[in-house]
C-alpha cells in the first residue's frame, strides 16, 4: 500500500471495531488520524495512546455523526488543525434489529439518522473543503445486506443500501474534482456490533460464507487503505465488497 505520510484522515466511529483497526492502519501507513467517537472517550484514548506510541500524529474528537452542527464543527477543527482534510472514512454506524411487524418507528429512525444521515452530514461538510483542495477521498462503510438484505434488518439494510446509492451519486458529483467517493461492504466481521448474536444466528452466517469464517477489522481496514492510496486513483463510485465470498 502506498505511502500516507501529509495526509490528514478523519475516522468516524474509530474508537473501537473497524473504524479503530482503519485508523491505525491509515496511521501505519503515515497519515495523521483524527478518531472520531461519540460515547466512551477511554476507548478513543487508548486508540490515541496506540497510535502516540508509535510516535506518530493523532487526535481524538467527540461528535454524534447525526447531528449535523457538530458534525461541521468537527471538519472546521480538523481543517484548523491540519490545514486540510485529504481522506474521510464514514464507518460510524449502529443497529436496532427486530422484525418489521415488531420494529418501532423510533428504531427505524435511530439506524437511520447515524448510519445514513450522518454519512450525508459529514460528506456535506467535508465536500467544500475537498472540492478547494481539488483532491479527496471519501470512502463510506455499508455492509453486505445493503445488498442481500437480511431478516430482522430492514432498517440498517436500508439505510446501506442508502449509502451505496449516496456513495454512486457523489462520485459523479465530484469525481471531475479529483475527488473519488467509495464503498466498502464488510460481510460477517468480528467486532463488538456481532458478538452478541445467538450462537444459531452465527452458524448459520458461517454457514453462508464459503471461506468458512468470520473476518477480521483488519481485512475491511486493508480494503479502506487501498481505495485511499494513490493507486486507487481512478476507482470511483465503486462498492468493494470484503465478505469471504457470501456475495457473488
Ligand atoms: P462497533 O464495534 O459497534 O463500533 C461502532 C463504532 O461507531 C464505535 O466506535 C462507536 O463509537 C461509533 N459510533 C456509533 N454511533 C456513533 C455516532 N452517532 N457518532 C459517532 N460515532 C458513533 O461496529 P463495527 O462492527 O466496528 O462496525 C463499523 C462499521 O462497519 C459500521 O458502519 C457497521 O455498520 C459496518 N459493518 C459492520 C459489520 C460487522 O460484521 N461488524 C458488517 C458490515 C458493516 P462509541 O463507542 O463512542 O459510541
Amino acid at each position: 500500500m502506498s505511502d500516507l505520510c501529509g495526509k490528514v484522515a478523519l475516522v468516524t466511529g474509530a474508537s473501537r471495531g473497524i473504524g479503530r483497526e482503519i485508523a491505525l492502519t491509515l496511521s501505519s501507513l503515515g497519515a495523521t488520524v483524527v478518531i472520531n467517537y461519540s460515547g466512551s472517550k477511554e476507548r478513543a484514548q487508548e486508540v490515541l495512546d496506540t497510535i502516540k506510541a508509535n510516535e506518530k500524529e493523532a487526535a481524538i474528537y467527540q461528535c454524534n455523526v447525526s447531528d449535523p452542527d457538530a458534525v461541521q464543527a468537527m471538519m472546521q477543527y480538523v481543517v484548523d488543525t491540519y490545514g486540510k482534510i485529504d481522506i474521510l472514512v464514514n464507518n460510524a454506524g449502529i443497529t436496532k434489529d427486530n422484525l418489521l411487524m415488531k420494529m418501532s418507528e423510533d428504531e427505524f429512525n435511530q439506524v437511520m439518522d447515524v448510519n445514513l444521515k450522518g454519512t450525508f452530514h459529514t460528506c456535506k461538510s467535508v465536500i467544500r473543503q475537498m472540492i478547494r483542495q481539488r483532491s479527496g477521498r471519501i470512502v463510506n462503510m455499508a455492509s453486505v445486506v445493503g445488498i442481500i438484505g437480511n431478516a430482522g434488518q430492514v432498517n440498517y439494510s436500508a439505510s446501506k443500501a442508502g449509502i451505496i446509492g449516496l456513495t454512486k451519486s457523489l462520485a459523479r458529483e465530484v469525481a471531475s474534482r479529483n475527488i473519488t467517493v467509495n464503498a466498502v461492504a464488510p460481510g460477517f466481521i468480528k467486532t463488538d456490533m456481532t458478538s452478541e448474536l445467538p450462537t444459531k444466528v452465527v452458524d448459520e452466517m458461517l454457514n453462508a460464507i464459503p471461506m468458512k469464517r468470520q473476518g477480521m477489522p483488519q481485512d475491511i481496514a486493508n480494503a479502506v487503505s487501498f481505495l485511499v492510496s494513490e493507486e486507487a486513483g481512478y476507482i470511483t463510485g465503486q462498492v468493494l465488497e470484503v465478505n469471504g465470498g457470501m456475495n457473488m
